[in-house]
């Protein structure tokens, strides 16, 4: 990220309350890197890359009127770390850095545009040695995998040579599509492709994330919408597919498993040119793609030189509908709700904060079981917060460490505001408002529905 200039605070004298005890926090004069200017609430206030350092998803943000000074000055890009950019921040310091060179405001590119540059960054790499698709078992995965199979002009633009699939289970996935994945299992036997579901038994996952539901309710704790951290996709999916991937190249190319840094750079000496990862995002997905494009330069150094990521539906302008119509062509069968279909439908988790009222709906005429544990879950997290406080509160009021302090302050915010999957709206209440505004919907139109709605929509890759 664009560091566009430095500010120093005053220091300061707070009176800071907690509970019905009031002391004074001093707050020493720091100088910090700023990425973006902005005006919120009609004041100035500058956006610090201090959550880069500190791996959170929330930048430091700091408010004029603790300013002592402000010096814009351009420094060379200091990078980060994978997951934790905010593409809205990049845009703005970006827009603020051309206004400080005098350059006009960046662009915004049209849809039209990030496909023709998805494509040039593709023709300027040389054919990959390698490539991997990263499968998520919905529409769009299976698109790819029909037109990587019939279409040879496809395969031989996005898939020169070595191949393989690969799917991380969340252990949440709908039961359609752990019916799906079974089905381009058959397929990819059938046409000589590997393919390889990893599931927590085989060692890809980590402790800590073994699937979805068992690291929520260890920690008592839930997914939210309103949250900018959704640390679900790196866990259960891009860093379990980038160890299997790691793995399947030494067992490949008869590398040792000694060092995953070293072994890719030798793969990419060896081969002299980067191995691919196939994303599945859909026409009208451009801007998800551009931004996933542009994060990567968070990648760190020795990825960003032995990694390419390539978006083939945005690239072909193939749509939900473009892919759907792709499957219908060449799948057999497919049983979605008691029927026979041959397309199957999107796939994400069951409990995936992103989804719809409707999509709300349809999990609690389909999985009531899923919908109430979910409900509890949320339960558990609200009264295992409020719980909490009082705790975070006499910690607070013993720490003498004033950084320690603040990081208590912060924390005691975030758990008042104590968020439930979406947001301040309780799941039961989302689930009324559903009610309320879809309830006459029938069961086919439920169906119908979440047919074509439905996936990680907003994280990136
Ligand atoms: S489907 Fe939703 S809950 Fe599952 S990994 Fe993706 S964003 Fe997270």
């Amino acid at each position: 990220m664009p560091i566009i200039g430095t500010v120093t605070t005053k220091a300061m004298t707070w009176q800071v309350t907690t509970g019905d005890k009031t002391e004074p926090y001093e707050m020493p004069s720091a100088t910090y890197s700023v990425v973006a200017i902005d005006e919120i609430n009609g004041k100035k206030t500058y956006i610090t890359n201090i959550w880069h350092k500190e791996y959170k998803q929330v930048p430091l943000v700091i408010v004029d009127e603790i300013v002592e000074k402000y010096e814009p000055v351009i420094l060379p890009d200091l990078g980060g770390k994978t997951g934790t950019t905010d593409i809205e921040l990049i845009n703005k310091a970006e827009e603020i850095e051309a206004k400080i060179e005098g350059k006009p405001k960046p662009e915004k590119l049209t849809p039209e545009e990030i496909r023709t540059r998805l494509t040039e960054l593709r023709e300027r790499e040389e054919d990959p040695q390698l490539t991997m698709f990263s499968f998520g078992g919905g529409q769009d995965s299976f698109a790819i995998l029909y037109s990587l199979i019939y279409n040879k002009e496809f395969r031989k633009k996005y898939a020169p040579n070595d191949f393989f699939i690969v799917m991380s289970d969340t252990g949440n996935e709908h039961p359609h599509t752990y019916q799906a994945v079974k089905e381009a299992e058959e397929i990819c036997k059938k046409h000589n492709i590997h393919f390889k579901l990893i599931t927590p038994d085989m060692g890809y996952h980590t402790t800590a994330w073994p699937d979805l539901k068992t690291n929520l309710k260890k920690n008592s704790s839930i997914l939210s919408a309103a949250m900018l951290s959704k640390p679900c996709t790196p866990n259960l999916k891009i860093n379990v597919v980038d160890k299997y991937m790691y793995h399947y190249m030494c067992e490949l190319y008869g590398f040792e498993e000694l060092d995953r840094k070293k072994s890719w750079e030798f793969y990419r000496d060896k081969f002299k040119t980067r191995a691919r990862v196939l994303i599945g995002f859909a026409k009208d997905e451009e801007t998800r793609a551009w931004n996933s494009v542009r994060n990567h330069q968070f990648l760190s150094a020795w990825k960003k030189e032995t990694m390419q990521y390539t978006y083939p539906l945005v690239e072909e302008g193939i749509n939900r509908q473009d892919a759907q119509d792709i499957i219908a062509k060449y799948h057999e069968y497919h049983t979605y709700n008691g029927k026979l279909t041959n397309v199957m439908p999107p796939s994400n988790c069951m409990i995936c904060f992103y989804q719809s009222e409707q999509e709300l709906l349809w999990l609690e005429h389909h999985h009531p079981e899923e919908l109430n544990e979910w409900i509890e879950m949320e339960k558990a997290k609200f009264k295992e917060t409020t719980d909490n406080i009082p705790n975070v509160r006499a910690q607070l009021e013993a720490e003498t460490n004033l950084e320690l302090k603040e990081k208590l302050i912060k924390r005691l915010k975030g758990m008042e505001k104590n968020y439930g999957v979406y947001g301040t709206m309780s799941l039961p209440r989302k689930l009324e408002r559903a009610r309320e505004k879809f309830g006459h919907w029938t069961i086919e139109q439920l169906n119908e529905y979440k047919m074509s709605h439905g996936h990680c929509i907003k994280s990136s890759f």
